[in-house]
């Protein structure tokens, strides 16, 4: 998993949580971005990192946010003669975690997921949601909130601010019922992840940040 587990943390804990050992093997990140579900789940660990996407094709080289590449439910910017030539991946130092619920703890499509971000030099949050929404969705009012609430010399926030974030964070979903859920359960549990996301994060003072 090196060397993306020290450099992406966020994604390397969502990677293993795809599917079985030999899906892990075959699958490849353009191949989750380019099915564009919006329960893939890479994608909102390049969402919450802010990742550029670059597309070739015989006309030539584009590159744009991974945010405006997906465009809906399994649909994307890509254009007819183009491939997903490369994911760039800005490395950020900070907590940064991946969590997902779904009807069991193998082989599972999230019910609801959500990667969090903590960018220790912006003193910065994102937050990007997942299986509640056409496609990934970033919560700017959540990540307002924590980003101007948190202690960052200490890196701890009241557990009120972080009920707040909650709130925030269901808030910003979009969910449906489906055959695996009701948007009901669906924005519930993308706010309780999104807490935990923030009481892990809060919990690890970022390494070189005076405590
Ligand atoms: C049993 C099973 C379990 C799974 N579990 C999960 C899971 O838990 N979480 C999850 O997120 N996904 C899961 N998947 C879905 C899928 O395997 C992954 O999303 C994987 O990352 C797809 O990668 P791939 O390289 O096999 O893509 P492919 O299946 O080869 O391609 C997927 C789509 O992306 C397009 N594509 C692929 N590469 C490029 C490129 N370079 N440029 C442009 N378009 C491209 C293809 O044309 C196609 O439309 C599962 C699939 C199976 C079969």
């Amino acid at each position: 998993m090196e060397p993306i587990a020290t450099l992406a943390p966020a994604l390397a804990e969502a990677s293993r949580t795809v599917g079985s050992p030999q899906i892990r093997n075959a699958g490849t990140l353009a191949g989750n971005l380019g099915t564009c579900s919006p329960a893939g789940d890479g994608l909102p660990v390049l969402a919450a990192l802010d990742a550029q996407v670059t597309l070739l094709s015989a006309g030539g080289v584009r590159s744009m946010p991974v945010l405006d590449f997906m465009v809906g439910v399994k649909r994307t910017a890509i254009q007819p003669g183009e491939l997903i030539a490369e994911i760039v991946i800005p490395v950020v130092r900070g907590w940064q975690g991946y969590a997902k619920v779904g009807v069991r703890n193998a082989m599972v499509i999230a019910v609801a997921s959500a990667c969090l971000v903590v960018d220790a030099d912006r003193r910065t949050v994102a937050l990007a949601l997942g299986s509640v929404g056409p496609t990934i969705l970033r919560c700017p009012d959540a990540e307002r909130w924590l980003g101007e609430q948190l202690d960052w010399a200490t890196m701890t926030a009241p557990a009120e601010v972080l009920a707040r974030f909650r709130t925030l964070a269901s808030e910003a979903s979009r969910p449906i019922t489906d055959h695996r859920s009701t948007a009901d359960y669906r924005r519930h549990a993308v706010g309780v992840l999104a807490a935990r996301l923030a009481r892990r994060a809060t919990a690890h003072p970022v390494a070189g940040t005076a405590v």
